[in-house]
């Protein structure tokens, strides 16, 4: 329901024909499959969930699987302060929300809408629900600069994080250029004083490195693939809405798990093909070369999920 510039074509996608689409029973025999494996974590993205029919049931009957502890969105959250009652329900417990600036009109130039009140509305309607909520803002240069030490004040007004993300070079974000960690960091540090590495218990689930600013209730955080290359520490897997399971955002390389649970694979097949993705995940993303070919993954980041 956006179209993001660095992220999906301006008139839109080709739809994928439903039969495509994996079902949401065979999403839950993956999700069980992954638990026995030792899977704990899931998020859901997109495209963007809050517009899939049958979210609520996905993410209850996901939150319900032995094992997953923890079942998580990242949204634009255009539609989340109507559907955020139901979602608690099913059982979401924390909310990404991706909002890149609080202008309202760069923010309908940069997603093509004008809905940054519908966004802002949903963050405040998660806080008061009690939802970990955590914003996220990709850094483009030259664009987007004036708003970081906006969309940081969020922090420090409630008790939420915000993260910035450099930008990858992946389908059409490679047409743009991202901001590094350090110039972000100064640009904060330039309004709000020096900033401390976090000095809490690990925080989130992953790739980013959070930072302390003086007088913040919520904590800055930075995803920085290009400028800290964090793959040593990935223990990420996607799969697409057809599921397609990739063991590395930047590579093509997968499996097409959609055929193999419409064939006669069994749970302990799907298993071994799983354990041999996870063991065959590539030791590094290769951003920094301008390497292009096709062992890169060639589809666009709503396709893949951020
Ligand atoms: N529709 C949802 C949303 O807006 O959050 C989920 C999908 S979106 C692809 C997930 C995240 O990926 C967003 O925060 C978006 O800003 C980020 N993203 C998209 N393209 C990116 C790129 N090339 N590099 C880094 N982050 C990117």
């Amino acid at each position: 329901n956006l179209r993001c510039i660095y992220c999906m074509p301006e008139d839109g996608i080709r739809l994928t024909e439903r039969e495509k689409i994996l079902q949401e029973p065979e999403i839950l025999r993956i999700c069980r499959v992954m638990s026995e494996l030792g899977i704990t974590k899931i998020k859901i993205t997109g495209g963007e969930p809050l517009v899939r029919k049958g979210l609520y049931s996905l993410v209850r009957d996901l939150k319900r699987c032995e094992g997953i502890e923890q079942v998580t969105l990242t949204t634009n959250g255009i539609l989340l302060k109507d559907k955020l009652p139901a979602l608690k329900k099913a059982g979401i417990s924390a909310v990404n929300i991706s909002l890149d600036t609080m202008d309202r009109a760069q923010y309908q130039e940069l997603t093509g809408k004008d809905c940054l009140l519908q966004v802002m509305e949903g963050i405040r309607a998660a806080l008061e629900q009690g939802m970990r909520v955590k914003i996220n803002c990709v850094a483009l240069n030259e664009c987007n600069e004036f708003q970081w030490g906006k969309l940081a004040a969020l922090a420090k007004e409630y008790p939420l994080d915000v993260r910035f993300i450099e930008m990858m070079p992946i389908g059409l974000g490679k047409a743009y250029q991202g901001s590094m960690q350090e110039v972000i960091q100064k640009n904060l540090e330039n309004i709000y004083g020096a900033a401390k590495p976090d000095s809490g218990a690990v925080r989130g689930n992953g790739p980013a490195v959070y930072w302390e600013f003086p007088g913040f209730q919520g904590k800055i955080g930075f995803i920085s693939a290009i400028s800290h290359k964090f793959c040593k520490d990935c223990n990420r897997i996607r799969m697409t809405a057809e599921g397609f399971v990739k063991p590395c955002l930047q590579f093509a390389q997968g499996v097409d798990m959609r055929s193999l649970l419409r064939g006669q694979t069994d749970d302990k097949e799907l298993k071994q093909v799983f354990e041999r993705l996870i063991y065959e995940k590539p030791r590094c993303h290769q951003f920094e070369t301008e390497k292009a070919d096709e062992s890169l993954e060639q589809r666009e980041m709503s396709k893949i999920g951020g």
